[in-house]
Protein backbone atom coordinates (compact mmCIF):
# COMPACT_ATOMS: atom_id res chain seq x y z
CA UNK A 1 0.00 0.00 0.00
CA UNK A 2 1.19 3.12 -1.21
CA UNK A 3 0.31 6.48 1.09
CA UNK A 4 -0.36 9.08 -1.06
CA UNK A 5 1.97 11.82 -2.14
CA UNK A 6 0.02 14.20 -0.01
CA UNK A 7 1.37 13.03 3.07
CA UNK A 8 4.63 13.91 2.97
CA UNK A 9 3.34 17.33 1.20
CA UNK A 10 6.38 17.94 -0.67
CA UNK A 11 8.38 17.67 -4.30
CA UNK A 12 10.62 15.72 -5.32
CA UNK A 13 14.27 17.21 -6.16
CA UNK A 14 14.37 14.87 -9.62
CA UNK A 15 13.54 11.65 -11.60
CA UNK A 16 15.23 9.17 -13.41
CA UNK A 17 16.17 9.54 -16.94
CA UNK A 18 13.96 6.78 -17.90
CA UNK A 19 10.67 7.64 -16.30
CA UNK A 20 8.04 9.51 -17.89
CA UNK A 21 5.62 11.09 -15.08
CA UNK A 22 2.34 12.48 -15.81
CA UNK A 23 2.98 16.07 -14.42
CA UNK A 24 -0.36 15.86 -11.94
CA UNK A 25 1.63 13.37 -10.16
CA UNK A 26 2.80 14.20 -6.69
CA UNK A 27 5.67 12.89 -5.55
CA UNK A 28 7.08 12.69 -1.80
CA UNK A 29 9.99 14.40 -0.83
CA UNK A 30 13.72 13.42 -1.40
CA UNK A 31 16.54 15.38 -0.67
CA UNK A 32 19.41 13.92 -0.01
CA UNK A 33 20.65 10.13 0.69
CA UNK A 34 23.73 8.63 2.35
CA UNK A 35 25.07 5.31 3.44
CA UNK A 36 24.52 4.83 6.44
CA UNK A 37 25.18 0.95 8.65
CA UNK A 38 22.25 -0.41 7.35
CA UNK A 39 22.37 0.44 4.18
CA UNK A 40 21.12 3.49 1.94
CA UNK A 41 19.16 6.37 3.85
CA UNK A 42 16.82 8.95 2.33
CA UNK A 43 16.79 11.67 4.11
CA UNK A 44 13.11 13.62 3.72
CA UNK A 45 12.49 17.14 4.41
CA UNK A 46 9.03 18.51 5.54
CA UNK A 47 7.54 21.31 3.24
CA UNK A 48 9.40 24.10 5.86
CA UNK A 49 12.52 22.25 5.55
CA UNK A 50 12.52 20.98 9.06
CA UNK A 51 12.81 18.51 11.01
CA UNK A 52 14.85 16.45 9.15
CA UNK A 53 13.38 12.86 9.33
CA UNK A 54 16.15 10.31 8.39
CA UNK A 55 14.37 6.57 7.29
CA UNK A 56 16.53 3.54 6.86
CA UNK A 57 15.75 2.28 3.53
CA UNK A 58 14.44 -1.08 4.62
CA UNK A 59 11.50 0.75 6.06
CA UNK A 60 11.30 2.85 3.03
CA UNK A 61 11.08 -0.46 0.89
CA UNK A 62 8.17 -1.87 2.89
CA UNK A 63 6.36 1.15 2.49
CA UNK A 64 7.27 2.10 -1.29
CA UNK A 65 7.66 -1.81 -2.67
CA UNK A 66 11.00 -0.70 -4.40
CA UNK A 67 13.06 -3.48 -5.93
CA UNK A 68 16.23 -2.91 -6.15
CA UNK A 69 18.75 -0.45 -4.08
CA UNK A 70 21.95 1.11 -5.71
CA UNK A 71 24.19 3.88 -5.35
CA UNK A 72 23.22 6.90 -6.88
CA UNK A 73 20.68 9.36 -6.15
CA UNK A 74 19.36 9.29 -9.72
CA UNK A 75 18.16 5.52 -9.24
CA UNK A 76 16.80 6.09 -5.70
CA UNK A 77 14.77 8.77 -6.77
CA UNK A 78 13.14 6.99 -9.86
CA UNK A 79 12.38 3.61 -7.49
CA UNK A 80 10.32 5.63 -5.18
CA UNK A 81 8.92 7.46 -8.01
CA UNK A 82 7.95 4.86 -10.33
CA UNK A 83 6.27 3.17 -6.51
CA UNK A 84 4.07 6.34 -6.04
CA UNK A 85 3.55 6.92 -9.63
CA UNK A 86 2.40 3.33 -9.77
CA UNK A 87 4.40 3.04 -13.35
CA UNK A 88 6.28 -0.37 -13.63
CA UNK A 89 10.23 0.05 -14.29
CA UNK A 90 10.82 0.98 -17.47
CA UNK A 91 12.09 -2.52 -19.79
CA UNK A 92 15.38 -1.06 -22.00
CA UNK A 93 13.28 -1.19 -24.88
CA UNK A 94 11.12 1.32 -23.88
CA UNK A 95 14.17 3.46 -22.19
CA UNK A 96 15.86 4.17 -24.93
CA UNK A 97 15.77 7.44 -26.32
CA UNK A 98 18.29 10.23 -27.89
CA UNK A 99 20.90 11.84 -26.05
CA UNK A 100 23.36 14.30 -27.03
CA UNK A 101 27.02 15.58 -25.70
CA UNK A 102 27.01 18.65 -23.89
CA UNK A 103 30.42 18.67 -22.12
CA UNK A 104 33.52 19.93 -23.77
CA UNK A 105 35.16 16.95 -23.34
CA UNK A 106 32.68 13.39 -22.91
CA UNK A 107 33.93 10.63 -22.31
CA UNK A 108 32.86 7.44 -23.62
CA UNK A 109 33.66 4.52 -21.63
CA UNK A 110 34.14 0.72 -21.52
CA UNK A 111 31.47 0.38 -18.67
CA UNK A 112 29.35 1.96 -16.71
CA UNK A 113 31.80 4.01 -14.23
CA UNK A 114 34.40 6.44 -13.84
CA UNK A 115 37.42 3.57 -13.54
CA UNK A 116 36.38 2.40 -16.81
CA UNK A 117 39.15 3.06 -19.85
CA UNK A 118 38.32 5.63 -22.52
CA UNK A 119 37.05 4.72 -25.75
CA UNK A 120 36.89 8.01 -27.41
CA UNK A 121 36.92 11.73 -25.65
CA UNK A 122 33.55 13.34 -28.06
CA UNK A 123 33.11 17.30 -28.44
CA UNK A 124 29.58 18.79 -27.36
CA UNK A 125 26.71 18.02 -30.34
CA UNK A 126 27.15 14.60 -31.07
CA UNK A 127 23.63 12.94 -30.95
CA UNK A 128 23.70 9.02 -29.89
CA UNK A 129 21.32 6.51 -29.05
CA UNK A 130 21.16 5.38 -25.34
CA UNK A 131 19.73 1.73 -24.95
CA UNK A 132 20.19 1.29 -20.99
CA UNK A 133 20.78 3.46 -17.88
CA UNK A 134 22.55 1.78 -15.08
CA UNK A 135 24.14 3.86 -12.07
CA UNK A 136 24.70 6.79 -13.43
CA UNK A 137 25.66 5.73 -16.76
CA UNK A 138 23.81 5.66 -20.60
CA UNK A 139 24.78 2.62 -22.55
CA UNK A 140 25.92 3.72 -26.10
CA UNK A 141 26.08 0.87 -28.70
CA UNK A 142 28.93 2.60 -31.19
CA UNK A 143 28.73 -0.83 -33.21
CA UNK A 144 27.10 -4.08 -32.94
CA UNK A 145 30.76 -5.18 -31.83
CA UNK A 146 31.69 -1.92 -29.23
CA UNK A 147 29.93 -0.74 -26.36
CA UNK A 148 30.00 2.79 -25.13
CA UNK A 149 29.25 4.01 -21.37
CA UNK A 150 29.12 7.55 -20.79
CA UNK A 151 27.98 9.52 -17.85
CA UNK A 152 25.05 10.95 -17.52
CA UNK A 153 26.40 14.32 -16.36
CA UNK A 154 27.91 14.96 -19.79
CA UNK A 155 24.91 14.16 -22.29
CA UNK A 156 21.11 15.84 -22.57
CA UNK A 157 18.92 13.78 -22.89
CA UNK A 158 16.61 14.56 -25.88
CA UNK A 159 12.81 14.49 -26.59
CA UNK A 160 11.56 10.72 -26.87
CA UNK A 161 9.89 11.79 -30.10
CA UNK A 162 13.64 12.17 -31.50
CA UNK A 163 14.26 8.39 -33.18
CA UNK A 164 17.06 6.85 -33.11
CA UNK A 165 19.72 8.58 -35.51
CA UNK A 166 19.69 6.14 -38.84
CA UNK A 167 22.95 5.15 -40.61
CA UNK A 168 24.63 7.78 -42.82
CA UNK A 169 26.00 6.93 -46.05
CA UNK A 170 29.72 8.20 -46.56
CA UNK A 171 29.57 8.77 -50.67
CA UNK A 172 32.85 11.16 -50.57
CA UNK A 173 36.30 11.65 -48.34
CA UNK A 174 38.87 13.13 -50.05
CA UNK A 175 42.39 14.15 -48.71
CA UNK A 176 44.46 17.90 -49.48
CA UNK A 177 47.17 19.60 -48.32
CA UNK A 178 46.58 23.11 -46.74
CA UNK A 179 49.43 25.76 -44.51
CA UNK A 180 48.56 23.99 -41.32
CA UNK A 181 48.82 20.08 -42.69
CA UNK A 182 46.98 17.91 -44.49
CA UNK A 183 42.71 17.44 -43.95
CA UNK A 184 40.92 14.81 -44.97
CA UNK A 185 36.98 15.67 -45.67
CA UNK A 186 34.42 13.03 -44.95
CA UNK A 187 31.15 14.25 -46.09
CA UNK A 188 28.62 13.53 -44.11
CA UNK A 189 25.18 15.12 -42.95
CA UNK A 190 25.22 15.50 -39.07
CA UNK A 191 27.96 15.01 -36.62
CA UNK A 192 28.54 11.55 -35.85
CA UNK A 193 30.75 10.10 -33.09
CA UNK A 194 34.58 9.05 -33.49
CA UNK A 195 37.72 8.08 -32.40
CA UNK A 196 41.74 8.67 -33.80
CA UNK A 197 44.18 6.28 -32.87
CA UNK A 198 48.11 7.44 -33.52
CA UNK A 199 50.67 4.58 -34.11
CA UNK A 200 54.39 5.22 -34.48
CA UNK A 201 56.13 2.72 -36.09
CA UNK A 202 55.16 2.93 -38.80
CA UNK A 203 53.52 6.28 -38.87
CA UNK A 204 50.01 5.93 -38.47
CA UNK A 205 46.62 7.61 -38.27
CA UNK A 206 43.31 5.51 -37.99
CA UNK A 207 40.05 7.19 -37.88
CA UNK A 208 37.04 5.45 -36.47
CA UNK A 209 33.27 6.87 -37.77
CA UNK A 210 30.63 5.24 -35.86
CA UNK A 211 26.81 5.03 -37.29
CA UNK A 212 28.42 5.58 -40.75
CA UNK A 213 28.15 3.29 -43.70
CA UNK A 214 30.99 3.57 -46.79
CA UNK A 215 28.70 3.68 -49.47
CA UNK A 216 31.87 4.09 -51.88
CA UNK A 217 35.48 3.20 -50.98
CA UNK A 218 37.28 5.38 -52.67
CA UNK A 219 39.32 8.56 -51.05
CA UNK A 220 40.81 10.97 -53.39
CA UNK A 221 44.46 12.02 -52.58
CA UNK A 222 44.76 15.54 -53.99
CA UNK A 223 48.39 16.53 -55.25
CA UNK A 224 48.90 19.13 -52.65
CA UNK A 225 48.96 16.19 -50.03
CA UNK A 226 52.34 15.77 -48.97
CA UNK A 227 51.45 14.18 -45.51
CA UNK A 228 49.63 10.85 -46.43
CA UNK A 229 51.41 8.25 -47.98
CA UNK A 230 48.92 5.57 -48.62
CA UNK A 231 44.83 5.74 -47.33
CA UNK A 232 42.42 2.28 -46.80
CA UNK A 233 38.98 2.92 -45.76
CA UNK A 234 37.04 -0.62 -44.87
CA UNK A 235 33.79 -1.13 -43.00
CA UNK A 236 34.76 -3.07 -39.66
CA UNK A 237 31.33 -3.82 -38.60
CA UNK A 238 27.63 -2.40 -39.44
CA UNK A 239 27.44 1.11 -38.64
CA UNK A 240 31.12 1.75 -37.95
CA UNK A 241 33.50 2.51 -40.50
CA UNK A 242 37.04 2.99 -40.73
CA UNK A 243 40.00 5.44 -42.35
CA UNK A 244 43.54 4.16 -41.98
CA UNK A 245 46.54 6.89 -43.28
CA UNK A 246 49.93 5.54 -43.42
CA UNK A 247 51.89 8.80 -42.51
CA UNK A 248 54.76 9.97 -45.02
CA UNK A 249 56.87 11.31 -42.71
CA UNK A 250 58.56 9.91 -39.00
CA UNK A 251 57.56 12.14 -36.28
CA UNK A 252 53.86 13.17 -36.20
CA UNK A 253 52.72 16.42 -34.30
CA UNK A 254 49.30 15.69 -33.83
CA UNK A 255 45.90 15.93 -35.70
CA UNK A 256 42.84 17.48 -35.16
CA UNK A 257 38.38 16.73 -36.23
CA UNK A 258 36.04 19.11 -36.51
CA UNK A 259 32.81 18.84 -37.86
CA UNK A 260 30.87 21.43 -39.71
CA UNK A 261 28.54 22.04 -42.27
CA UNK A 262 27.53 18.94 -43.14
CA UNK A 263 31.58 17.39 -42.94
CA UNK A 264 33.44 16.19 -40.77
CA UNK A 265 37.53 17.07 -40.90
CA UNK A 266 40.53 15.77 -39.54
CA UNK A 267 43.39 17.38 -39.88
CA UNK A 268 47.22 15.82 -39.71
CA UNK A 269 49.74 18.53 -38.57
CA UNK A 270 52.43 19.15 -41.20
CA UNK A 271 55.50 17.97 -39.78
CA UNK A 272 57.72 19.96 -38.10
CA UNK A 273 60.47 21.18 -40.82
CA UNK A 274 63.32 22.66 -39.08
CA UNK A 275 65.40 21.62 -35.70
CA UNK A 276 65.69 23.64 -32.62
CA UNK A 277 63.67 25.90 -30.62
CA UNK A 278 63.62 28.57 -32.87
CA UNK A 279 59.72 29.73 -33.89
CA UNK A 280 58.32 26.86 -31.90
CA UNK A 281 55.66 27.86 -30.05
CA UNK A 282 55.57 26.53 -26.58
CA UNK A 283 52.77 26.67 -23.97
CA UNK A 284 54.22 26.37 -20.29
CA UNK A 285 51.65 25.41 -17.60
CA UNK A 286 52.47 25.42 -13.99
CA UNK A 287 50.21 23.39 -12.25
CA UNK A 288 47.41 24.58 -9.54
CA UNK A 289 47.03 27.97 -8.53
CA UNK A 290 44.84 29.86 -6.09
CA UNK A 291 42.93 28.13 -4.12
CA UNK A 292 44.25 25.32 -5.37
CA UNK A 293 47.55 25.30 -3.87
CA UNK A 294 48.95 21.30 -5.00
CA UNK A 295 50.88 19.05 -2.77
CA UNK A 296 52.53 20.27 0.61
CA UNK A 297 55.49 19.61 2.07
CA UNK A 298 56.55 18.59 5.90
CA UNK A 299 57.58 22.25 6.31
CA UNK A 300 54.49 24.11 4.48
CA UNK A 301 56.37 24.53 0.99
CA UNK A 302 53.35 24.99 -1.91
CA UNK A 303 53.56 23.09 -5.29
CA UNK A 304 52.42 25.40 -6.87
CA UNK A 305 54.04 27.95 -6.02
CA UNK A 306 57.39 25.89 -7.07
CA UNK A 307 55.76 25.57 -10.32
CA UNK A 308 55.81 28.66 -10.89
CA UNK A 309 58.97 29.59 -10.10
CA UNK A 310 60.53 27.05 -12.03
CA UNK A 311 58.03 28.38 -15.31
CA UNK A 312 59.11 31.80 -14.16
CA UNK A 313 62.89 30.62 -15.23
CA UNK A 314 61.86 28.76 -17.88
CA UNK A 315 60.12 30.87 -19.87
CA UNK A 316 62.84 33.29 -20.64
CA UNK A 317 65.83 30.26 -21.20
CA UNK A 318 63.30 29.35 -24.28
CA UNK A 319 62.53 32.72 -25.41
CA UNK A 320 66.51 33.13 -25.73
CA UNK A 321 66.73 30.22 -27.92
CA UNK A 322 63.90 31.51 -30.51
CA UNK A 323 60.76 30.09 -28.76
CA UNK A 324 57.84 31.60 -28.97
CA UNK A 325 56.59 30.99 -25.09
CA UNK A 326 53.00 31.47 -23.55
CA UNK A 327 52.46 30.87 -19.89
CA UNK A 328 48.77 29.46 -18.70
CA UNK A 329 49.06 31.44 -15.80
CA UNK A 330 52.05 34.36 -14.25
CA UNK A 331 50.85 34.69 -10.72
CA UNK A 332 49.08 32.99 -8.30
CA UNK A 333 45.91 32.49 -9.95
CA UNK A 334 43.74 29.63 -11.12
CA UNK A 335 43.33 29.48 -15.15
CA UNK A 336 39.83 29.99 -16.67
CA UNK A 337 37.08 31.63 -14.44
CA UNK A 338 36.12 29.19 -11.99
CA UNK A 339 33.71 26.54 -12.03
CA UNK A 340 35.58 23.64 -10.14
CA UNK A 341 38.44 21.53 -10.36
CA UNK A 342 36.91 20.09 -13.86
CA UNK A 343 36.34 23.51 -15.33
CA UNK A 344 39.46 24.70 -14.59
CA UNK A 345 41.49 21.98 -15.96
CA UNK A 346 39.09 21.80 -18.87
CA UNK A 347 40.36 25.74 -19.24
CA UNK A 348 44.17 24.89 -19.15
CA UNK A 349 43.48 22.41 -22.05
CA UNK A 350 41.36 24.82 -23.97
CA UNK A 351 44.19 27.71 -23.61
CA UNK A 352 46.91 24.90 -24.46
CA UNK A 353 45.51 24.17 -27.98
CA UNK A 354 46.35 27.07 -29.91
CA UNK A 355 45.98 26.15 -33.46
CA UNK A 356 49.64 27.68 -33.56
CA UNK A 357 51.19 26.02 -30.67
CA UNK A 358 53.87 23.03 -31.16
CA UNK A 359 54.55 21.95 -27.44
CA UNK A 360 52.86 21.38 -24.38
CA UNK A 361 54.34 21.52 -21.01
CA UNK A 362 52.89 21.06 -18.01
CA UNK A 363 55.36 21.49 -14.52
CA UNK A 364 54.31 20.05 -11.36
CA UNK A 365 56.07 18.59 -8.38
CA UNK A 366 55.20 15.44 -6.14
CA UNK A 367 53.45 14.02 -3.37
CA UNK A 368 52.53 10.39 -1.87
CA UNK A 369 49.32 9.85 -1.67
CA UNK A 370 49.00 6.87 0.51
CA UNK A 371 52.11 4.82 1.45
CA UNK A 372 55.94 6.07 3.58
CA UNK A 373 56.78 9.84 2.40
CA UNK A 374 60.45 8.54 3.42
CA UNK A 375 60.17 6.33 0.88
CA UNK A 376 59.12 8.34 -2.60
CA UNK A 377 61.57 10.61 -3.91
CA UNK A 378 62.73 11.34 -7.00
CA UNK A 379 61.71 12.21 -10.69
CA UNK A 380 58.72 11.14 -12.89
CA UNK A 381 57.38 12.41 -16.03
CA UNK A 382 53.50 11.14 -17.85
CA UNK A 383 52.53 11.29 -21.42
CA UNK A 384 48.85 10.20 -23.01
CA UNK A 385 49.23 10.37 -26.88
CA UNK A 386 52.34 7.96 -28.24
CA UNK A 387 53.95 11.07 -30.03
CA UNK A 388 54.63 12.25 -26.87
CA UNK A 389 56.56 10.05 -25.34
CA UNK A 390 59.34 10.55 -27.07
CA UNK A 391 59.91 14.23 -25.37
CA UNK A 392 58.47 12.61 -22.14
CA UNK A 393 61.72 10.45 -22.27
CA UNK A 394 64.05 13.05 -22.98
CA UNK A 395 62.52 15.59 -20.83
CA UNK A 396 62.30 12.62 -17.47
CA UNK A 397 66.48 11.92 -18.32
CA UNK A 398 67.39 15.57 -18.43
CA UNK A 399 65.94 16.57 -15.16
CA UNK A 400 67.27 13.36 -13.26
CA UNK A 401 70.63 14.39 -15.09
CA UNK A 402 70.39 17.99 -13.95
CA UNK A 403 68.90 17.20 -10.41
CA UNK A 404 70.69 14.46 -9.77
CA UNK A 405 67.54 13.09 -8.76
CA UNK A 406 66.26 9.01 -8.82
CA UNK A 407 64.86 8.84 -12.10
CA UNK A 408 61.54 6.32 -11.23
CA UNK A 409 59.39 5.94 -14.64
CA UNK A 410 58.15 8.57 -17.43
CA UNK A 411 54.40 6.47 -17.85
CA UNK A 412 51.45 6.65 -19.49
CA UNK A 413 48.27 8.27 -17.96
CA UNK A 414 45.34 9.88 -18.85
CA UNK A 415 45.44 13.38 -16.94
CA UNK A 416 43.10 15.62 -18.04
CA UNK A 417 45.34 18.34 -19.41
CA UNK A 418 47.25 15.44 -21.75
CA UNK A 419 43.94 14.01 -23.22
CA UNK A 420 44.31 15.73 -26.41
CA UNK A 421 45.83 14.87 -29.78
CA UNK A 422 46.36 18.20 -30.88
CA UNK A 423 50.15 18.62 -30.11
CA UNK A 424 52.52 16.51 -28.29
CA UNK A 425 51.62 17.22 -24.54
CA UNK A 426 54.19 16.34 -21.50
CA UNK A 427 53.92 16.62 -17.44
CA UNK A 428 57.26 16.46 -15.61
CA UNK A 429 56.86 15.96 -11.60
CA UNK A 430 60.44 17.30 -10.99
CA UNK A 431 60.21 16.33 -7.40
CA UNK A 432 58.74 15.20 -4.27
CA UNK A 433 57.63 18.11 -2.00
CA UNK A 434 56.36 15.60 0.48
CA UNK A 435 59.89 14.27 0.64
CA UNK A 436 62.09 16.47 3.45
CA UNK A 437 65.39 16.45 1.47
CA UNK A 438 63.74 17.29 -1.75
CA UNK A 439 61.55 19.62 -0.15
CA UNK A 440 64.41 21.69 1.62
CA UNK A 441 66.41 21.84 -2.12
CA UNK A 442 62.91 23.65 -3.64
CA UNK A 443 63.23 26.25 -1.09
CA UNK A 444 66.70 27.60 -3.11
CA UNK A 445 66.75 29.79 -6.43
CA UNK A 446 69.13 26.78 -7.57
CA UNK A 447 66.30 24.44 -7.76
CA UNK A 448 63.90 26.15 -10.18
CA UNK A 449 66.69 27.50 -12.41
CA UNK A 450 68.17 23.30 -12.34
CA UNK A 451 64.29 22.55 -13.32
CA UNK A 452 64.08 25.33 -16.11
CA UNK A 453 67.82 24.59 -17.23
CA UNK A 454 66.89 20.77 -17.55
CA UNK A 455 63.54 21.49 -19.32
CA UNK A 456 64.61 23.89 -21.82
CA UNK A 457 67.49 21.65 -22.64
CA UNK A 458 64.93 19.05 -23.06
CA UNK A 459 63.25 20.78 -25.47
CA UNK A 460 65.68 21.94 -27.83
CA UNK A 461 67.06 18.22 -28.15
CA UNK A 462 63.45 17.19 -28.32
CA UNK A 463 62.82 19.46 -31.47
CA UNK A 464 66.23 19.24 -32.83
CA UNK A 465 65.05 15.02 -33.02
CA UNK A 466 61.74 15.97 -34.40
CA UNK A 467 62.63 17.19 -37.53
CA UNK A 468 61.27 14.83 -40.51
CA UNK A 469 64.09 14.80 -43.43
ZN1 LIG B 1 50.50 18.87 -9.08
Amino acid sequence: MIPPATSFGLSVIGVSPWLELASDVRLPPLRALDAGDGGWYIAMYPEEEAPVTRTPAIELSRLYRWQRLTSTAAVLTWIVATAVAGAAFCPPAQAARAIRTIEPRTDLRTGPSRAHNRITVLPPGITLWAEDYEGGFYRVPLAPVLTAWVEESHVQPLDRSVPRPALQRVTDVSVKGTDAGTVVTVALDRPVAYRVQQQLQPPVLTLDLFGVTLARYGVRQLPSDRCTWAVEARQVTDGWAELRFDLAFTHQRGWRVTQQDGSLQLLIRRPYNAPGLDGKVIVIDPGHGGADSGAIGPTGVREKDVNLRIARKLAPLLRERGAIVRVLRTDDRPVGDGGGKRAELEARLAASGQPDADFFLSIHNNAVGTGDPARAHGTETYYWTPMSALPARILQNHLCARLETRNRFISWRPFYVLRSGDLPRVLVECAYVSDAAEERRMKSEEFAVKCAEALADGLKEFFDMAVNP
